[in-house]
């Protein structure tokens, strides 16, 4: 397929923020669910492309006119996807037409390319489906191998860019990566952004915030902003480098402000998990573990995943036999049976509304035992306990004894 048309030079423009626009009336009723804009999202904010906003529009002239109006009073770079079809709701094309000033105009190259698959599949070609042939003088077709609707570059007069995308994602995805993404690379896309990650452990996102202010978390750079996930909460640091400060300093700073905040609650960082943390710890020490967990429903052996370092681990609910035995009775065995240098154990019981958590470990430094109430009770009180166990190991592996045991010989006997 024949691309281009000849356009007016524009001042080049590093493209430093992007605004995102989803178009289709079946997004504004939830029919489906607009994950375009997240995946495009992702690939702006890693290339440290500022992403002012997400909209999702309705098929409405006026509404998708007014948003790409006001998405390019404050963007370099505004990509919609959706709306690209045939059909008269199909109306990305007129918007554009009408923000831009121009007239679209059946483009000769697309139309006998798009003519031309039809007859490749014998089909009579549907008139109205030269508008997917339209283009503007200012636009630039996006070839479309997957479909019949090829997307629109458009160069404005002071340097900003109009993207728009078909909306379906097998369509969109490659048309982004293969002929997007580097025309935007070329031209000067983002910038340095460097970002750390710092994982929590034993406090709520929201006493996590308090802690960090708000003059913290509502600074645009460094931008410090706070996610609770299902293992952690997590500090998310971001800095971009300004005129007299580079990225790193600028974010050194605010990582010693967190530290001083939370630092006590932070068990790793970035892409670390509970499993790779405690296993470099493990590692370390040339120990391994074994693990038995009571009526939390194996969310512990869940959480550690197939980690190398956990040598066995069992899962038995609260009425099973043996259930009732002294937790460090069943640490102890559990890493005896295994042949490992730690034994865990962690027990949950629904008490009220809560959970209680109950740990022991069993090592060469002897015996360990901790206890703490979760909040809340059923597969979210035993999702806690699983971290519990976790950060209990963590507590262990980073203790004072625990250094001075690995600094020696390993241990010449398993408990
Ligand atoms: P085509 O003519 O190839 O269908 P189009 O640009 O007209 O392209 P739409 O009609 O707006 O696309 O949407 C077609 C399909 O694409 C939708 O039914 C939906 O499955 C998917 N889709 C549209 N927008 C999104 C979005 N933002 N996120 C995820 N999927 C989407």
């Amino acid at each position: 397929m024949k691309t281009a048309r000849p356009t007016a030079k524009p001042t080049p423009r590093p493209i430093r923020s992007a605004v995102l626009l989803a178009i289709g009336s079946e997004l504004t009723v939830g029919e489906t669910r607009d994950t375009n804009s997240g995946e495009l999202a992702r690939f702006l904010a890693e290339a440290g492309v500022d992403v002012a906003w997400i909209s999702a529009l309705p098929d409405r002239l006026e509404t998708v006119t007014a948003a790409l109006a006001n998405a390019l009073a404050t963007a370099d770079a505004v990509i919609t996807t959706g709306g690209l079809g045939p059909t008269p709701d199909d109306l990305t094309r007129e918007a554009i037409a009408q923000v831009c000033r121009e007239e679209p105009a059946v483009d000769a190259h697309l139309a006998t390319w798009l003519r031309h698959l039809f007859e490749r599949r014998d089909i009579p070609f549907p008139e109205t489906n030269l508008k997917q042939a339209w283009l503007i003088k200012s636009s630039t077709a996006i070839p479309n191998d997957r479909g019949t609707a090829p997307g629109w570059w458009v160069d404005r007069p002071d340097g900003r860019v109009i993207v728009a995308l078909p909306g379906p994602p097998s369509e969109m995805r490659p048309m982004w990566q293969g002929w997007v993404l580097p025309k935007l690379e070329k031209r000067g896309f983002g910038q340095e952004r460097i970002t750390r990650t710092f994982r929590l452990t034993g406090i709520g996102e929201s006493a996590v915030a308090d802690r960090l202010g708000e003059k913290l978390l509502r600074a645009p750079n460094p931008i410090v902003a706070t996610y609770a996930r299902a293992d952690a909460v997590d500090v998310r640091v971001s800095a971009v480098p300004e005129p007299r400060r580079s990225a790193a300093s600028i974010l050194a700073k605010a990582e010693a402000a967190v530290l001083a905040a939370v630092g006590d609650h932070v068990w790793g960082h970035d892409d670390d998990t509970w499993s790779s943390v405690l296993g470099r710890e493990l590692v370390e020490k040339g120990w391994d573990a074994a693990l038995v967990e009571v009526g939390t429903g194996g969310s512990a052996t869940r959480l550690l995943g197939e980690a190398t370092w956990l040598k066995a681990s069992r899962s038995i609910a609260t009425d099973d036999p043996g259930a009732e035995l002294p937790l460090a009775g069943l640490a102890r065995q559990a890493g005896r049976s295994a042949g490992a240098w730690i034994g865990l154990a962690v027990r949950a019981v629904e008490v009220g509304d809560d959970t209680r958590v109950e740990l022991s470990a069993v090592g060469p430094w002897g015996v360990s035992e901790a206890s703490q109430t979760a909040f809340l009770g059923g597969s979210e009180g035993r999702r806690r306990a699983g971290i519990a166990a976790a950060a209990f190991l963590h507590d262990i592996l980073m203790t004072a004894l625990a250094a001075r045991l690995s600094s020696t010989a390993p241990p010449t006997g398993r408990q």
